[in-house]
């Protein structure tokens, strides 16, 4: 006999109880995760409709009382994909099958808030009765219903047509595409502007462009879906060819998903994408209540729309046919969930674009070593962008060296040569940038007697002060009031350090008088919309000088930005991380493209401890190509990605000796397969942060050149752990992104 477990009535707050049924012989075939049935469901035994997400060879509970799956239901299910798309994240990630499909299906939220649609008459009256007369004889009666509304009242609210009038959302969708009625989103997803973007007119590709669009264009024309990247520097018009190809697919009738991180999901670039989509596209954000986000899946799954613009979540966006899935930024670390399924979106894109036969286009002025190495291989098709469109010359490029200055007696954040630029631009009235590319560096305070820094009493990391004199645990939320004496050793000489952005911008004005400033971090982004908020008051010319971290290297231009200054580039090489040279030379390159974006020429100051590292040098001459062969070399050295495969097994428990006893007993497990298959393993160990509201981390990697091999050793221990008696959490991570 088999069973399968079913989830009844996909509504998110079901998800998390599944059922068991027998599966009669006759549909053993026919049954496999994603299927819709029909099942006998509660007292009653009412037929209801259900998904299977497992199959299994043995009952949950006693036999007699499990009930049989009845048939199959007819149709067509989007829910059928998407739960074959958890089933792979549930095997390649290793989380339960609850976490995926909460993770692939969209949420049902009872607040909705409702969006009132108008539908507009774009004929006039003459041409309005004269389609009338042919609807009359071609006994269509919808249409007839709709023009004959129309021509009484010019426009119509959206729901009319749904309640009153029966008039179905396919007969609109065609009569808008016929050119007869525009249907319009009232509803303002955040700017009043929306909705009035009005259209505009497409530029004509460049040769590069156009060969890059229609080379894919032609593979899909001929169903080869593929994965393609495209690199390119920014501004060298990889949107365009985006835009060129969403047109196309879109045209043929499928859907597309265009994925872009969320930092770089500005006004503008949903502002081009409206110009040239109207309100067939559709844009995630972390600005739209769940309720708001529901409400777009359901118009995707409708067909309402065709485009959906998003993170990385946008990828689950039910849509019924996908023909092209678009990935902006492709390196960005967001990418990467941070929470179980700790998924990447690129490599669920690929089996998503394989499910729908779709192609999968990703796009970088950096690209990821993974991807490059992918294309290098001939596993994805690679193309390059060499020049910028809107004009605009590279900037000039500086390296200065920061212990140089050190010898000449120079103490301040600002090299000579920087000094001596920044004050050329002040006297110009021309803009300047300023990044510090610190990840998590807060404020803290230490004792100047004796060195101790004040820490969480429950988590391994020191705390920071804030404006309110409070001091405060980032990680679990700690509060305490900020005492005047060190604890360690009485000394009343405690020194806060401010956080790093902050701290220059006074000695910024220090060194330069009262100019306006505006500064970008974590503290001055709190609030959901300060960051475009700055953003525009920088490109208003409110301020000549913007500081920030990494966040001001995305997302706008600024033409007035000549001068753009990277105070200390070797703090992202500090990290104890493989990535760390790949994120310092994406860092670097992308700062430095953001001088010279107008018709002023740029340059760049990059200050340095390590000048000669290679990810500075690489980034200074902006060659990318260089970074990466060079790079690839460490990481096939060190047996890393993407030569060969992570597996991170992190362990959780309360109790510190427990912890490391089951990461110890983990690995005793593992011997056998660790020479057998030749794994190597390092650990356990402490993680990098030891612990984290009282609860101790420990880390357990293991590395190989084959994914599978990985996958099935996870299976393994999975299979061992369930037999185990351990409190302790374990949790499995392919290739991490971030620190654990
Ligand atoms: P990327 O996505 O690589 O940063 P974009 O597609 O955004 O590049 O193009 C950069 C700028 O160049 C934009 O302002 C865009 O309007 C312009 N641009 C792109 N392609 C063309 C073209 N074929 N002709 C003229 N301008 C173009
Ligand atoms: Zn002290
Ligand atoms: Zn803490």
């Amino acid at each position: 006999m088999k069973y399968a477990k079913v989830i009844i009535d996909i509504s998110h707050e079901k998800v998390d109880r599944p059922f068991c049924y027998r599966i009669p012989p006759s549909l053993e075939k026919e049954i496999k995760p994603g299927t819709c049935v029909e099942v006998p469901f509660g007292r009653g035994n009412n037929l209801r409709r259900a998904y299977v997400i497992e199959e299994s060879d043995k009952p949950d509970f006693e036999e007699e009382r499990i009930k049989e799956i009845q048939g199959l239901a007819d149709g067509f299910f989007v829910e059928t994909r998407l739960i074959r798309l958890a089933v792979w994240i549930k095997q390649q990630y290793g989380s339960t099958m609850i976490q995926a499909l909460q993770t692939v299906l969209p949420v049902k939220k009872e607040v909705k808030i409702r969006q009132s649609r108008t539908i507009t008459s774009l004929l006039p009256e003459e041409e309005l009765k004269a389609l009338l007369e042919e609807c009359e004889k071609k006994h269509q009666r919808a249409k007839e219903r709709l023009i004959r509304e129309l021509m009484v009242q010019g426009q119509l609210p959206y729901s009319l047509t749904q309640g009153q009038l029966k008039i179905s959302s396919q007969t609109l969708k065609s009569m808008e595409k016929a050119g007869v009625i525009s249907i319009r989103q009232e509803i303002d997803y955040r700017n009043p502007l929306w909705g009035r973007a009005g259209r505009e007119e497409k530029k004509p590709l460049s040769e590069a462009q156009q060969r890059i669009a229609d080379e894919i264009y032609a593979d899909y024309v001929e169903k080869k879906y593929k994965t393609y990247l495209i690199h390119g520097i920014t501004g060298s018009g990889k949107t365009e060819v985006y835009l060129e190809l969403i047109e196309r697919v879109v045209k043929g009738g499928r859907a597309v998903i265009v994925l872009i991180p969320e930092i770089a999901l500005t006004f503008q670039t949903m502002l081009r994408f409206q110009k040239r989509f109207g309100d067939r596209v559709s844009i995630l954000n972390s600005t739209l209540s769940a309720g708001e986000k529901y409400d777009q899946c359901e118009r995707a799954k409708k067909g309402e729309i065709d485009i959906i613009i998003g993170p990385r979540s946008a990828l689950f966006t039910p849509f019924n046919d996908i023909g092209l899935i678009v990935i902006d930024e492709e390196h960005e670390a967001s990418y990467k969930s941070e929470n179980s399924p700790r998924y990447h979106a690129r490599e669920v894109a690929q089996e998503l674009a394989r499910l729908h036969g779709a192609s999968l286009v990703l796009g970088s002025a950096t690209p990821s070593m993974e991807s490059y190495y992918k294309a290098k291989q001939g596993e994805y098709k690679l193309f390059t962008l060499k020049e910028r469109l809107a004009g605009g010359i590279l900037p000039r490029v500086y390296i200065e060296d920061l212990r140089e200055e050190l010898r000449k007696g120079n103490r301040s954040m600002f090299s000579d040569r920087l000094r001596e630029l920044i004050q050329d631009r002040l006297e110009k009235k021309e803009q300047i940038m300023l990044f510090l590319n610190r990840r998590g560096y807060s404020g803290f305070i230490s004792c100047r007697s004796c060195g101790y820094v004040l820490k969480c009493p429950h988590c391994e990391v020191s705390l920071s002060r804030h404006a309110n004199g409070m001091l405060t645990c980032h990680y679990c939320g700690y509060v305490t009031a900020e005492t005047r004496i060190c604890p360690s050793c009485g000394s009343p000489y405690l020194l806060g350090f401010k956080a790093g952005t902050e701290k220059i911008e006074e000695l910024f004005k220090k060194e330069f008088g009262n100019v306006s400033v505006l500064r970008m971090d974590k503290d001055t982004t709190r609030k959901k919309d300060s960051y475009e908020a700055i953003l525009s008051q920088f490109m208003e010319e409110k301020a000549q000088v913007l500081i920030g971290t990494q966040m001001i290297v995305k997302g706008h231009d600024f033409p007035k930005v000549t001068l753009v200054g990277i105070l200390a580039a070797d703090l992202s090489l500090g990290v104890n991380d493989y990535r760390a040279a790949e994120r310092t030379f994406q860092l670097l390159t992308q700062a430095a493209g953001r001088a010279g974006r107008g018709s002023l020429p740029g340059e760049v100051v990059i200050q340095s401890y390590q000048p000669t590292h290679y990810s500075i040098r690489q980034a200074a001459s902006q060659n990318y190509e260089g970074f990466y062969e060079e790079e690839l070399l460490y990481r096939s050295m060190g047996g890393y990605p993407p030569t060969a495969h992570l597996l991170q097994i992190q362990i959780l428990d309360r109790e510190e000796e427990k912890g490391l006893l089951l990461g110890q007993r983990i690995k005793t497990f593992l011997t056998e397969q660790i020479q057998e298959k030749r794994l190597s393993c390092i650990g356990p160990a402490n993680a990098s942060i030891g612990r984290i509201n009282d609860i101790y981390r420990f880390s357990l990697l293991l590395k190989h050149k084959h994914r599978e091999v990985l996958i099935a050793v996870r299976d393994r221990i999975e299979d061992w752990l369930s037999t185990e008696e351990t409190e302790s959490i374990v949790q499995f991570d392919f290739n991490p992104m971030q620190a654990f």
